[in-house]
C-alpha cells in the first residue's frame, strides 16, 4: 500500500527520523493557517507548497512550489488543489490534487550550494535481505543516474542476524562526502531510518531528497512510503491512511469483496483459484499469443456469488475481450464450480457480453465438463491447460 508524503513523513518522524516539517490541508483557508503556525514553530516565513497525490516527479509537473508570504502560499494552494496534476509517472490526464502538504522552506535563502542526496531501503530480492541504496546525485532523476553514472549509486546490504551495523551507518555518511556535525547527523539519520523500515514492515522508503542544510541539519524532504499489505493487520493506525481516491477503483472494490485482483493491460479477463496458478495461467496466456487484463484469484470458496462477483469486476475492465476461468478443484469440487459458473451466467444475463473459456480440472472434472456442456449456455469447455489457452486465441483472432 502506497502512502502520501505527509504520511510517510509522519511515520518517519515518529522513529526518530528528522523531516521537513509541514502541515497538511484541504482548502486555501486551512493552507494560510499552516503557514502561519509552521512560522511561530520553526521561524521562517517561507513555505513551499506540494501537491498530495500518490505520483513521483511532482516538482516537474509544477505540484511544488515555494511561497514567500501568505498571499502566495493562499493563490498557490489555490492553483494547486483541484489541479489535474500531470507528471512523468502519471497517466497523461493526470491526477486530482485533493490534498497539499505545506512544507517549512529548508533550502536557506542563500544558501548557495544545498546538498541533495538520494536515499532508499528496499529488499534485495536476489539474496533475501535489505539494503540502504544512497547517492550523492540526489533531487534529480535516479534512474538517470543509474543509467548515466552507476559508479555513483552506492548499496549497503543488511544482514537480518545482525541488523544494521554502526559501522555501516558511518560508511553510508562517508561515501556520501560528509565530515564533522553533518557525518554524525547522516549516520543518525540512517540509523533512525533502518529502524523506521524494519518497524513499520515496509517494503520500499525512497526518500529523494535528503538534504544536508547549510547548518548541517539532515532531513527528508520528500518520503515516498510503500507499506507490506500483508503486514498492515498489525500496524492498523498505519491501515487507517489508506487513501481509495488514489488506487485503481476495480482493485477497491474486489478488495471488498475480499478477492485478490490486480488490474493488468491486457484483454483476457482470469478467474483463478490459487496464486500459483494465477501465474501459470497468466504465463500461457502470454505464450499462445494473449495478453492478460488481470490477475483474480477467487480463493478456496468458488460458489455461484462469489463467482459473479468475480465475473462483474472483471467486466469492469473495458479492455476485456474474452475471460478464461481456469480452477483446480481440490478443496472445492469443479461440479460445485461449474454450477456456481453456470448460475452466475444465466443470473447476469446480457451483462456477459464476451467469450467465456472454462477449464475446470481436479475432483470431479468429468461431471463439471458435462454440466458446463449440457448448461445451454454459451460457456466453452476445455479439458487441458493448453487447450483452454488455445481457445482463447481462437476466439479473440475470430
Ligand atoms: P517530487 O518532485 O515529487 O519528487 O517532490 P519533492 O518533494 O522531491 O520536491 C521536488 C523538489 O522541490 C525538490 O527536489 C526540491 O528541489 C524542491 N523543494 C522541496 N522542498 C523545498 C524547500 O523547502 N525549499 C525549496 N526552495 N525547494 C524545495
Ligand atoms: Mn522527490
Amino acid at each position: 500500500m502506497n502512502l502520501h508524503e505527509y504520511q510517510g513523513k509522519e511515520i518517519l518522524n515518529s522513529f526518530g527520523v528528522r523531516i521537513q516539517r509541514g502541515i497538511v490541508a484541504n482548502t486555501p483557508e486551512e493552507a494560510v493557517d499552516a503557514a502561519k503556525k509552521l512560522t511561530e514553530e520553526t521561524g521562517t516565513g517561507w513555505h513551499v507548497i506540494k501537491a498530495q497525490v500518490h505520483a513521483g516527479g511532482r516538482g516537474k509537473g509544477g505540484g511544488v512550489k515555494l511561497a514567500k508570504n501568505l498571499d502566495e502560499v493562499k493563490s498557490i494552494s489555490n492553483d494547486i488543489l483541484g489541479m489535474m496534476l500531470v507528471t512523468p509517472q502519471t497517466s497523461a490526464e493526470g491526477k486530482l490534487v485533493n490534498q497539499i502538504l505545506i512544507a517549512e522552506d529548508v533550502y536557506y535563502p542563500g544558501d548557495s550550494e544545498p546538498n541533495e542526496f538520494y536515499m532508499s531501503v528496499l529488499l534485495n530480492r536476489a539474496t533475501g535481505r535489505n539494503m540502504i541504496m544512497y547517492s550523492t546525485e540526489g533531487g534529480m532523476d535516479i534512474e538517470a543516474v543509474a543509467e548515466e553514472t552507476p559508479h555513483l549509486i552506492f548499496t549497503e546490504e543488511i544482514d537480518p542476524a545482525t541488523g544494521l551495523l554502526p559501522f555501516q551507518a558511518r560508511k553510508v555518511a562517508f561515501n556520501l562526502g560528509l565530515s564533522g556535525a553533518a557525518f554524525k547527523e547522516m549516520v543518525k539519520f540512517v540509523t533512525a531510518l533502518y529502524t523506521a523500515y524494519v518497524k513499520s514492515d515496509s517494503a520500499l522508503f525512497e526518500i529523494n531528497p535528503v538534504l544536508k542544510t547549510s547548518d548541517d541539519k539532515i532531513m527528508a524532504v520528500d518520503a515516498k512510503v510503500t507499506l507490506d499489505d500483508n503486514a498492515l493487520f498489525r500496524h492498523k493506525d498505519y491501515a487507517a491512511m489508506r487513501d481509495e481516491r488514489e488506487e485503481n477503483p476495480i482493485e477497491v472494490e474486489a478488495r471488498a469483496a475480499g478477492l485478490n485482483y490486480v488490474d493488468l493491460d491486457g484483454n483476457v479477463g482470469c478467474m483463478v483459484n490459487g496464486a500459483g496458478l494465477a501465474m501459470g495461467t497468466m504465463d500461457l496466456i502470454k505464450q499462445a499469443g494473449g495478453d492478460p487484463a488481470n490477475f483474480l484469484d477467487v480463493g478456496g470458496t468458488a460458489d455461484a456469488q462469489r463467482v459473479e462477483t468475480a465475473f462483474g469486476i472483471i467486466l469492469k475492465d473495458p479492455n476485456v475481450k474474452a475471460i478464461l476461468v481456469n480452477i483446480f478443484g481440490g478443496i472445492v469440487r469443479c461440479d460445485r464450480v461449474a454450477q456456481g459458473v453456470v448460475d452466475a451466467y444465466k443470473n447476469m444475463g446480457d451483462k456477459i457480453n464476451v467469450p467465456i473459456i472454462c477449464r475446470l480440472q481436479g475432483t470431479n472434472a468429468k461431471e463439471a465438463k458435462e454440466l458446463i456442456d449440457n448448461s445451454g449456455m454459451e460457456i466453452i469447455s476445455a479439458t487441458e491447460f493448453q487447450e483452454a489457452a488455445d481457445k482463447v486465441q481462437e476466439v479473440l483472432e475470430s
